[in-house]
């Protein structure tokens, strides 16, 4: 099933409206994705996606996409979160929390949502948990994807993505069949700031400070299922669906 919109409404905020098709899933999926940078997280969303036919919102994508804007059309706000990206920073959670409340409709929508990159603290998930409780939506299940701390810095270092279509590749594991170039559209492919190595460290580094206390967030709630990361994409599906299972039915 793969019922995906155009990403409009959460992409670009505001009134920008999704263009959707005519057909719905069964049933509205609502899930959250946690694992750190380069535990392909994004690829087992995308997976997910199609299965059970949700959007995958991604606060990270968000943000990139503010990057391709032109400067001036960009919000001071906006523009001081550009300035954590880059670092490899996290975003303060008071401008993150405010970009999400201002797309409770992706939250209400039919096809249900995935979340990937959001929440990353605490504080981000009980106001992620009023805003259901204000939209009244509940969460089916969060999983969390675990890798060793070096496999994750192998993984990020050669990560390389297509300015033209976001595909991502690796220079050791899955390299591109002409260097430098995409495979399904022929654009650039380049390594994202944030994916070099000094931005990686910082990056692991905010991650760890955060993952055990939303880990436990969500434990006290019934609804954390935890995967090993390891092993190739569709193994790491099947893993994904066998541990959601209990909670989805
Ligand atoms: P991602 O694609 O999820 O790895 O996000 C890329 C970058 O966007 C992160 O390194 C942060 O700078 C920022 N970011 C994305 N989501 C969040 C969030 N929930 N909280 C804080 N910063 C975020």
């Amino acid at each position: 099933m793969n019922l995906s919109t155009d990403h409009a409404a959460w992409l670009k905020g505001g009134t920008a409206e999704c263009h959707k098709l005519d057909v719905y899933p069964e049933r509205a999926y609502r899930m959250i994705l946690l694992g750190a940078p380069g535990t392909g997280k994004g690829t087992q969303a995308q997976l997910l996606c199609e299965r059970f036919g949700c959007c995958h919102l991604s606060t990270g994508d968000v943000f990139r996409a503010a990057k391709c804007v032109d400067p001036q059309n960009v919000s001071p706000v906006m523009q001081r979160a550009l300035g954590y990206m880059q670092r490899g920073e996290l975003v303060p959670d008071e401008i993150v929390i405010d970009l999400v409340g201002e797309r409770l409709t992706c939250l209400k929508c039919d096809y249900g949502f995935l979340f990937d990159g959001f929440p990353r603290t605490v504080a981000q998930a009980e106001c992620l948990d009023q805003m259901f409780a204000k939209v009244g939506i509940v969460l089916d299940a969060v999983v969390s994807y675990e890798l060793p701390t070096q496999e994750v810095i192998d993984r990020l270092s050669g990560r390389r993505t297509c300015r033209g279509c976001g595909a991502t590749y690796h220079v050791k594991n899955k390299p591109s069949l002409r260097e430098g170039a995409c495979d399904a559209c022929g654009g650039e492919l380049y390594q994202r700031v944030d994916d070099k190595a000094e931005t990686i460290r910082v990056r692991l580094q905010e991650y760890e400070k955060t993952a055990g206390p939303l880990r436990d967030h969500y434990r006290c709630k019934n609804l954390l299922v935890c995967v090993s990361a390891a092993d190739a994409p569709p193994r790491v599906f099947e893993q994904t669906l066998e541990a959601l299972q209990p909670l989805l039915t």
